[in-house]
């Protein structure tokens, strides 16, 4: 596949698109983003590499995230995850409330901001320096070191986090979070805030495309079973209530975040991200989500 001549006719049909959708303002910080940014990095499973835009500029990764801290936490307690948290599409928001108190305080999935709470939870109780460990785990996935989470945007979600406080206190009285929510939200504020570039983020989904493994180094991250239901989670969960729409006219396993950005991955084929900070209504990337559906239909590359 000539991936270069590809690229090219994306970035010319996404042109229509430029301009249209919001950046995300409830988190003040992320606000302030310059919107009219759009990156692309591909990476092959042979580590050839093809990029389009800002691929180098970092921006703030929000729920993609949560892929990462649920790796952590199958990592700590394998099947005892999932007695916690399900395994179903919300078909809800990502910071909506009204599931949980008729399925009784057990999130439908890790990556709605109630799921990936007590995936936060988990990760707290077994490790001594959650912060730490999650900084060392991005580094080992990617093999680069030049990242960190940033504090003002953490601060900033935690200054305007009223409905994840309310989610977590919620959480609380059903028995399904152990520690304090202040420190559990800290360190969930933290991983969201964590701000990657295309590049980085392609590299770490590489992973998943990868049996679990990280290509470079052949470091194994998960075993096969582990990793075909991470991506079968982020098939069926991974865009919110739009989760169906993004099988729909792209067809692979990936992750959004607020941040505007978007990873994904073809198995044994290629990882992606994309990012661009406006989003439409259901809070993903417009020039991400576009680019990804031209992708699968120029490569013929989707997992359908
Ligand atoms: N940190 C964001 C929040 O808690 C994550 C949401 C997202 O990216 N969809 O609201």
């Amino acid at each position: 596949l000539d991936y270069p001549t590809i690229l090219a006719s994306i970035q010319e049909e996404l042109r229509p698109f430029w301009g249209q959708g919001k950046v995300a303002d409830y988190i003040p910080e992320l606000a302030r983003v310059s919107p009219d940014q759009f990156g692309l990095s591909l990476e092959c499973s042979d580590g050839r590499i093809f990029e389009l835009g800002a691929s180098t500029t970092p921006f703030s990764i929000q729920s993609i995230s949560k892929v990462f801290t649920l790796v952590m936490a199958i990592q700590c307690l394998s099947e005892k995850v999932w007695t916690r948290v399900g395994v179903e599409p919300s078909g809800n928001p990502f910071n909506s409330l009204v599931q949980l108190e008729y399925e009784e305080g057990v999130p439908r999935n890790p990556f709605i901001n109630a799921g990936a709470i007590v995936i936060a939870d988990m990760l707290v109780s077994e490790l001594g320096a959650p912060k730490e460990a999650f900084l060392q785990f991005m580094r080992s996935i990617t093999g680069e070191v030049g990242f960190s989470s940033n504090e003002k945007v953490a601060q900033s979600e935690k200054e305007h986090g009223f409905r994840n406080s309310a989610m977590a206190y919620f959480l609380k009285s059903y028995g399904n979070l152990k520690n304090e929510v202040e420190v559990v939200l800290d360190f969930y504020y933290f991983h969201c805030a964590l701000e990657m570039n295309c590049r980085q983020l392609a590299k770490a989904f590489m992973v998943f495309a990868n049996h679990g493994c990280v290509l470079q180094t052949g470091e194994k991250v998960l075993s096969l079973s582990q990793t075909k239901r991470v991506n079968a989670l982020m098939q069926t969960c991974g865009f919110y209530d739009e989760s169906g729409e993004f099988t729909f006219s792209v067809g692979l396993p990936g992750k959004s975040g607020v941040g505007g950005g978007i990873a994904a991955l073809h198995p044994q084929e290629f990882s992606v991200s994309v990012w661009s900070p406006r989003l439409n209504k259901k809070g993903n990337s417009v020039l991400g989500m576009k680019a990804l559906e031209l992708l699968t239909t120029k490569t013929g590359f989707s997992i359908f």
